[in-house]
């Protein structure tokens, strides 16, 4: 049985009181691991061990030395690549064939694409006009922010968090990070590569528990952090919020959705049916930007659910390391609950199941395993739970509409603001659905569609600020204007 233990000033450490808990594979509901969980001392010492490396080494090298060793660690994943695979599916369930496209490979790549973006990145300057003629320069200064305290979900455990820790680090800052009880593995793992990366010690900490009166509210609420980036649900979000209000740190937040997509009857129909049923069912539904209100023009309504029904039926779920598999369980039996709550729900609701609705009986070990069937509704009024209740499982409902000023209207409709998908040959409607729709990113005829360099982040409940390419930059740094009078 693996042991995890704390990451603090580059050595694993368990928790003074003894405390820990079990980590459990959603596939066959094995435990896999103890994790050691960090009371407030803990949490105390890698934030001290953060805040020391600051003035250490670390705040000493070059921006091309740092660029150099943030390489070593996309280097260092890559070259440990199956053993980061094995340990994110066995964490999440999630299928190899995923995992090995997606989450580790971009897991990597966020070192090497934010490490690029500070080498290249220019700062402003402007010379003004003084009365005695010879004139004042000013330019700006990004100077790293601190300490930042990075907390992170389970649906895309390395992806997410090395989305926070990539650009943290390249603008010189060091970290604390609290990865998701549900999946530790990888985020642990993430140390040892660090050390043989020579990022020196106190750079990277990382400490495990859960959320509330564990290791993810002392982290919020110690003084010592000075801004706190979070990807999870809005409701954790508040919380993290007020625990920041004091000191006024700093946030950046990710947060959940409940993103539309628009299907016009004049798309590439193959198209929108594969972009849809990714985007509904991949990651078993728990990716935030995966779509559960699908809106399809009238004439192509029927058609389109029966392709979805049939696209969704083909799913097979399995072992994630059988290459047959494509479809892998929830995360937890909790969520598992919560998932077919939603489904007992919309039929209450009055829902048509196009199809799924239930939990699939798997066979040997895998009975225990937290899966579910893809589902499919339609018939649900707007304000029924599962139309306006972000869900996080494979499911979504689909509902006819006559017109464009009816499809934005509902596709607004909502208190999210994440994402959107759009599908349509019409390149005039394509242009103006994206200006109107309330969402942080739009794509049009694709999904997931990822530039890292792109502004990424939600609107109204769905987040706070922009992370991404040079928009991180704003969060993780602080900008300094120096005036010089000439
Ligand atoms: P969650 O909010 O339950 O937990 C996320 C993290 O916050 C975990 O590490 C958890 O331990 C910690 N946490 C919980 N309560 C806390 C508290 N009071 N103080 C400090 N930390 C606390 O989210 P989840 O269930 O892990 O992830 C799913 C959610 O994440 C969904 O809502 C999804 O939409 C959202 N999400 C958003 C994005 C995005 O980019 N917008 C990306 C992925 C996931």
């Amino acid at each position: 049985m693996r042991e995890i233990k704390h990451f603090i000033n580059g050595a694993y450490v368990g928790s003074a009181s003894g405390r820990t808990f079990a980590d459990r594979s959603p596939t066959d509901n094995r435990q896999i691991a103890v994790v050691h969980e960090a009371g407030r001392d803990e949490v105390d010492a890698a934030v001290r061990a953060a805040r020391a490396a600051l003035a250490g080494p670390w705040g000493r090298l070059t921006v091309a030395e740092r660029v150099e060793r943030l390489y070593a660690v996309a280097d260092g994943i890559n070259a440990r690549f199956d053993e980061f695979l094995e340990a994110e599916c066995l964490d999440t369930g999630k299928p190899y064939s995923l995992a090995r496209h997606v989450d580790i490979p971009r897991g990597a790549a966020n070192f090497k694409v934010f490490a690029d973006m500070v080498k290249n990145v220019a700062t402003e300057s402007f010379t003004m006009a003084t009365p005695d003629g010879a004139g004042a320069l000013n330019y700006a200064l990004r100077r790293p922010k601190g300490v930042i305290g990075v907390i992170s979900p389970w649906n895309l455990p390395l992806l997410l968090m090395t989305w926070k820790v990539g650009p943290a680090l390249a603008c010189g800052n060091t970290v604390v990070v609290k990865p998701s009880e549900e999946t530790p593995l990888t985020t642990a793992l993430l140390g040892e590569v660090m050390n043989a990366a020579g990022i020196p010690a106190g750079v990277y900490n990382v400490i495990h528990g859960f959320g509330p009166e564990s290791a993810g509210a002392f982290l919020t609420e110690h003084p010592g952090v000075d801004a706190i980036t979070f990807t999870g649900e809005t409701r954790t979000g508040t919380a993290i919020m007020k625990a920041a209000a004091v000191g006024v740190r700093d946030v950046s937040f990710e947060l959940g959705g409940k993103n539309p997509a628009v299907v016009f009857a004049d798309c590439d129909f193959d198209a929108a049916i594969e972009g849809t049923l990714r985007s509904a069912f991949s990651n078993c539904g728990q990716v935030c930007l995966g779509t559960e209100r699908v809106y399809v023009e009238r004439p192509l309504f029927e058609r389109f659910v029966a392709a979805l029904k049939e696209g969704a039926e083909r799913l097979r779920p399995g072992r994630p390391d059988d290459p047959q598999t494509t479809l892998g369980p929830l995360v937890s039996q909790e969520h598992r609950a919560k998932v077919l709550g939603y489904y007992a729900k919309a039929v209450e609701q009055g829902a048509t199941v196009v199809t799924g609705g239930e939990p699939f009986v798997m066979e040997g070990p895998l009975a225990e395993g937290c899966w579910v069937k893809p589902t499919i509704w339609t018939g649900l009024a707007d304000d029924a739970a599962c139309v306006r209740e972000e869900i996080f499982g494979p499911c979504c409902h689909v509902r006819p509409f006559d017109s464009e000023e009816e499809a934005v209207r509902l596709a607004n409709d909502t208190p999210y603001g994440l994402a959107a998908a759009v599908w349509t040959g019409n390149l005039g409607r394509a242009h103006r659905m994206a200006a109107t729709l309330d969402a942080g990113i739009v794509w049009i005829n694709s999904w997931f569609l990822r530039d890292l360099r792109t502004p990424f982040g939600g609107s109204k409940q769905s987040g706070i600020g922009r992370e991404g390419g040079v928009h991180s930059l704003e969060f993780y740094t602080e900008l300094k204007n120096v005036c010089v009078k000439l």
